[in-house]
């Protein structure tokens, strides 16, 4: 098999549909080179080597050597310099490049090929001593750090003693001497930690550099990234060789990092940073703050540094003609790398940008309206989960806020919370329930599960295209960098800003869409729902089968989730009805009751509260569906715990305190989630179940004569594995409502049906459909009876699960498609056999993921029902499904 795929200088290996391959970066340098952009000669080694270097114990195929020696061979025709030539050497950059991006999760070298002789040959090639020495000591410096595993502090140390002694500041006022004489003492560095003297010949410098970067797929942060963004472990990363271009070869020389379109908010202009005589880690690490790229952006910012567009005229020229083209190309918005050496540009990188969901949303509808791409298209490029970002409040414009600083607006947001100075205090308060915000110099890849655990990111350092920037965006977290006058003081846990001084634990709030940072928490308002997001909605809704539900008990709840667009409850669940204050006494007494009189008294108190209840509910769904949940768990969870709790139960029954106790004991349950709950409530005290029933019923009856557009009860009986008990409590609902109807002199439609949520009821589906006229899968549940994995408990033990792939993804955040979708398969066939056209839904926590939805497509359910919240993003992803 071939492994080294080539490009540049007119030949191209491969292009961007080989990504799975090459990589994302691989494939696009292919293609870029392809399509006659000026991309520095390289080759890629394909991401199937990477497997195989892991399936052999981590070495490398003989053949590999031929293969990357023509790569060399391929790099030296074009730019005329040969690898390891003292006189003129060819020097290459090594970098990974996976099939998903994962910014900065894995390694790169730059600048190899450089040694005590050939450093000597660029100093004279290049005419550029004080460059040549200072790619020596970076690259040393890099290699040990990523190839050789020494401790970077020491490096920074020796830069940092160096500049002291020579009274510097900057690094830029270091001269060809000074870092010549700092090789020497990196060169001692490495020979005191490693025990062998820095490696000098250049062919092993390169093995070294692409074993390092197949090793940095199995890095402790590359794994936790897979694991955030579902990337499959298997995939591997591809090594990119390629010539080095230098954009720190004086003035005329520059690197950069830009976007065909604002990534945090979408808008039509170019938009990205660079900075002259630079490499391009200096950008994207943010040690030097970077300068905008279009004056546009510069004036707007107020900054002073001259953007490319007025220091660079000719050359930004010539970029933005690449950003278009590019743009055209690939029908997207795309991320850009790219190195000017002394006057002439070279493109490094592209890939579809990375964006805030406001982003998403505007560049897909504007793409669609300038003709790029179609409408289905449009619909198709936004992540439904990204929508969760756009659906949480902002801070509201009029709350009083007390500014401490201003930074970048980097990722888009407000966020309120503990200040803290460490990823792992992060983790470990978030854990505690806590709100945080991480605050740091400046963030690494290392910090990413603090960052994930934080509500908002702050930094002192880095532009917009920082670490911090880039992998917040990708979070969804709102983030503010590069607040140039923060003075933290990491180690005694403060940061010092305009006079004031702000502790771990302090609050504060940030807003990643101004930049301000704000001391104490400050109000928030609903977030806006019109523009492109109701637009590119519209378009889903055009394309998309399956109907969206909400689950949903409460008033608040029935209106966010119809102001998102629900189409009726797929799932009232009662019980949460039963803990408010003005009832639950009521709740206890009928719990704790010894016999059915007892029980009917409580009843009696409780029926009008649930009326009202469903009345409120069945106002605002006018005219829609409205599953009713009857009473699902075990009752035990509704008991009194403190003397006072008894005690009011006491008086409120006229039952003394001891007994009540007893009772309480006696209900006690081993596995209370295989026990005395769901239908088999009503089963032993059918009185519960005819309470709410002509609660529901009556409440509808209101509602129609108030609206004189009648609801529609679906009244739903949970837990039921066999058909003989659905058939006992449908009897109980009907009986109910001929009741009531008789009483008011009115009938209307109502179902009865069942949820699906025990293995046995898929299996005997047929049956039971005989009786149940709808179906709703209660997928949390029939996660936990299927695969015997209890879901108040799993969590301690399914990443475990997830990181060693028995379940790909948490089957209680997204459906076990392979079994408990078998089971959804079965009942559904089942179903539709004995009750032609039954109606299905789904209303467990899956309705909302979209995985589980593109399933519920494939299965041809009727609805999925999500928490409100979760109902746009339902939307999007059944049309997503349907296209
Ligand atoms: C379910 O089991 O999927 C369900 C929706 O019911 P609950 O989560 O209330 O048990
Ligand atoms: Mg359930």
């Amino acid at each position: 098999p071939r492994y080294v795929y080539r490009f540049g200088g007119g030949v191209s290996d491969g292009g961007s549909g080989d990504r799975n391959l090459l990589g994302g970066k691989g494939a696009n340098l292919a293609e870029m080179a392809s399509i006659g952009l000026p991309v520095p000669p390289g080759f890629t080694i394909s991401t199937e080597m990477c497997t195989r270097y892991y399936e052999e114990g981590q070495r490398f195929p003989e053949s590999l050597r031929t293969e990357v020696a023509n790569g060399i061979a391929h790099i030296e025709g074009i730019t005329g310099k040969k690898f390891g030539d003292a006189a003129d050497p060819l020097l290459v950059s090594v970098r990974s490049g996976a099939r998903a991006s994962m910014p900065g999760m894995m390694d790169t070298v730059l600048n190899l090929g450089l040694n005590d002789a050939t450093v000597v040959g660029l100093a004279q090639a290049s005419g550029d001593a004080r460059f040549a020495w200072d790619s020596y000591r970076r690259f040393i410096q890099m290699y040990s750090d990523v190839v050789l595993e020494l401790d970077h502090g020491a490096f920074e140390e020796a830069l940092e003693i160096a500049k002291e002694d020579k009274g510097y500041s900057l690094d830029t006022e270091l001269s060809a001497e000074d870092w010549q004489g700092l090789v020497d003492q990196y060169k001692a560095i490495v020979q005191e930690q490693w025990n062998k003297p820095f490696p000098q010949d250049v062919h092993e410098q390169l093995w070294g550099a692409v074993g390092a970067v197949f090793g940095s797929w199995q890095s402790e942060r590359a794994k936790v990234y897979r694991r955030l963004h579902d990337i499959p472990g298997a995939w591997g990363t591809a090594v990119n060789v390629q010539a080095m271009v230098f954009g720190n070869m004086g003035d005329t020389s520059a690197t950069g990092v830009a976007f065909t379109r604002d990534p945090s908010t979408g808008e039509r202009a170019y938009y990205g940073e660079y900075l002259i005589n630079a490499q391009g880690e200096d950008v994207v690490a943010g040690i030097r703050t970077p300068q905008y790229l279009t004056l546009a952006a510069r004036e707007k910012a107020g900054a002073k540094p001259l953007s490319m567009e007025e220091s660079m005229p000719e050359v930004y020229g010539q970029l933005a003609k690449v950003f278009d083209l590019l743009e055209t190309h690939y029908r997207d918005m795309q991320d850009i790398e790219f190195t000017v050496q002394q006057g002439k540009l070279w493109m490094l990188q592209t890939r579809a940008g990375k964006r805030t969901a406001k982003a998403a949303l505007k560049v897909a509808v504007d793409m669609a309206e300038e003709g790029l791409i179609t409408r289905e298209e449009a619909v198709a490029r936004v992540d439904p989960a990204a929508l969760d970002q756009l659906l949480h409040p902002t801070l509201d414009p009029k709350a009083p806020r007390d500014v401490i600083a201003k930074g970048l607006p980097a990722s888009p947001g407000a966020a309120s919370g503990l200040v803290v100075f460490d990823a792992d205090t992060a983790e470990k308060r978030a854990e505690m329930g806590d709100a945080v915000i991480l605050v740091r110099t400046e963030t690494s890849p290392e910090d990413i599960h603090g960052m994930h655990a934080a509500k908002g990111i702050l930094t002192a350092r880095g532009g917009m295209t920082s670490h911090a920037a880039v992998v917040a965006r990708g979070m969804g977290r709102p983030c503010v960098s590069g607040v140039g006058t923060l003075a933290i003081d990491a180690k005694a846990k403060r940061f010092k800003v305009g006079g004031r001084e702000v502790k771990e634990g302090d609050t504060i709030t940030i807003d990643g869409s101004t930049g301000e940072v704000m001391l104490g928490s400050v109000a928030t308002v609903q977030p806006e729902l019109a523009g492109d997001f109701g637009v590119l909605m519209e378009w889903a809704d055009g394309v998309r089968r399956l109907k969206v539900r909400a689950n949903a008990e409460t008033p608040l709840d029935c209106e966010t989730a119809r102001s998102f667009g629900a189409e009726g409850v797929g799932l009232c669940r009662t019980e949460h009805m039963f803990f408010d204050a003005d009832r639950i006494t009521a709740v206890r007494q009928m719990i704790l009751a010894e016999d059915e009189k007892g029980r009917r008294a409580a009843l009696a108190k409780l029926l009008p509260e649930q009326r009202g209840d469903f009345t409120a509910i069945f106002r605002i769904m006018a005219g829609l569906p409205v599953t009713i949940r009857l009473l699902d768990p075990p009752l035990h969870e509704f008991l009194p715990h403190a003397e006072e709790e008894f005690a009011e139960v006491a008086a409120s029954s006229g039952v003394g305190v001891e007994t009540l106790k007893r009772r309480a004991a006696e209900l006690h349950e081993f596995n209370p989630m295989l026990g005395h709950r769901g239908c088999r409530l009503g089963v032993t005290y059918p009185e519960i179940y005819e309470m709410q029933a002509r609660a529901i019923f009556e409440a509808a009856l209101d509602v129609a004569a108030e609206t004189g557009e009648p609801p529609i009860p679906e009244v739903m009986i949970p837990l039921v594995a066999t058909r003989r008990e659905l058939e006992l409590m449908k009897a109980i609902v009907d009986k109910a409502a001929a009741a009531v109807f008789a009483e008011r002199g009115r009938d209307i439609a109502y179902l009865v049906g069942t949820m699906i949520e025990l293995p046995r009821a898929a299996l005997k589906a047929g049956e039971i459909a005989e009786v149940g006229e709808f179906f709703s899968f209660g997928t949390n549940d029939l996660t936990q009876t299927t695969l015997g994995v209890s879901r108040d408990d799993a969590g301690r033990f399914l990443t475990t699960y997830v990181d060693q792939g028995i379940y790909s993804k948490d089957p209680f955040v997204s459906l076990d498609v392979e079994g408990v979708g078998e089971l959804i398969e079965i009942a559904a066939e089942r179903g539709r056999k004995t009750r032609a056209g039954i109606k299905l839904g789904i209303c467990g926590e899956h309705g909302g993921d979209p995985a589980s939805i593109a399933f519920c497509e494939r299965t041809g359910l009727d609805y999925v029902s999500a928490s409100p919240y979760r109902v746009p993003i339902a939307r999007l992803a059944a049309a997503q499904a349907a296209l």
